[in-house]
């Protein structure tokens, strides 16, 4: 890139290039959100500025961000933010990185909580996205968070006080850390679901993340089957377990949520149109 003079546009059609070539998925936004990153701007300011010069240092830090997104880091990662229910979430590699796809477990465990006087608890909460976010969209609600990582939970507390949100955050396997005499309107969950024979040939960017986030032992339920089994007797009669699920847990998950006392669940689907999640009703 030597002598030229690289302008936000040439830049982001050089590198869209470079990361399509790369085999990184979608290299225009890629290009955008890594640049706005090495410039510290607003990605609506590459736009304003399209045609001003940016500077060797800028230059120099934009080349490193490409060339670790190449080598597989995720973008996320390199930016340490993520955008999820229209927040920007502080990331990095002590948790995984939040997915649209469980927006819809928020969006469907936000149905499930009273506008005030609600309870809900957010089951391996890692970075707090779905926690955080129940306690934001009803601020009137009391919101429990867990997860056996004390890392993730580090992040998790560093985004509910960023975003200014008193969530209980508590250390632990599951119900463990859970204080036994209260009852939820909703639990939702994101446990780690991908079967292990699966983590293997996932994407080379998956590898970056915590595998306790993912590994969900031979069939993908090993976290989940201990999560429904005692989850029934932490809800509220009526309540509901909004869990996110691999695609090939379609009719198994629904199955163990009946065999455990449910009342009824029902498999939904993400944008996708895959199997994600069971939205599973305690007996009223
Ligand atoms: N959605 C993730 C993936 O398949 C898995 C998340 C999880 O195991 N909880 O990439």
């Amino acid at each position: 890139m030597a002598a030229e003079i690289w302008t936000p546009l040439k830049l982001i059609a050089w590198a869209q290039g470079y990361l399509a070539r790369a085999g990184v998925d979608a290299p225009r936004l890629t290009a955008e959100l890594l640049l706005a990153h090495a410039l510290g701007c607003v990605r609506l300011r590459l736009y304003l500025d399209f045609d001003k010069p940016v500077a060797e240092p800028e230059l120099a830090r934009y080349r490193l961000l490409l060339k670790r997104r190449a080598d597989g880091e995720p973008t996320a990662y390199l930016v340490g933010v993520k955008e999820f229910y229209g927040r920007d979430f502080r990331i990095d590699v002590r948790a995984l990185i939040p997915r649209p796809e469980t927006e819809l477990v928020v969006e469907a465990a936000l149905a499930h909580l009273p506008a005030t006087g609600g309870v809900a608890l957010d089951l391996c909460t890692g970075s707090g996205c779905i926690g955080i976010t129940l306690a934001l969209e009803r601020p009137c609600s009391r919101v429990l968070a867990s997860d056996v990582s004390a890392d993730a939970l580090g992040l998790a507390r560093e985004n509910a006080d960023q975003l200014g949100v008193g969530l209980e955050l508590l250390q632990g396997d599951l119900f463990a850390p859970v204080p036994a005499d209260v009852r939820f309107d909703v639990i939702a969950a994101n446990p780690p679901y991908v079967p292990t024979g699966e983590l293997r040939r996932l994407a080379r960017e998956l590898h970056r993340e915590p595998v306790l986030a993912l590994d969900g032992g031979e069939d993908g339920l090993s976290v989940t089957r201990r999560l429904v089994s005692d989850a029934a007797a932490r809800l509220r009669p009526g309540g509901a377990l909004v869990v996110e699920m691999h695609e090939s847990h379609l009719e198994s998950l629904p199955a163990l949520c009946l065999e455990l006392g449910f009342e009824d669940a029902e498999a939904r689907r993400d944008l996708a149109d895959l199997p994600r999640f069971v939205v599973a009703r305690a007996k009223a």
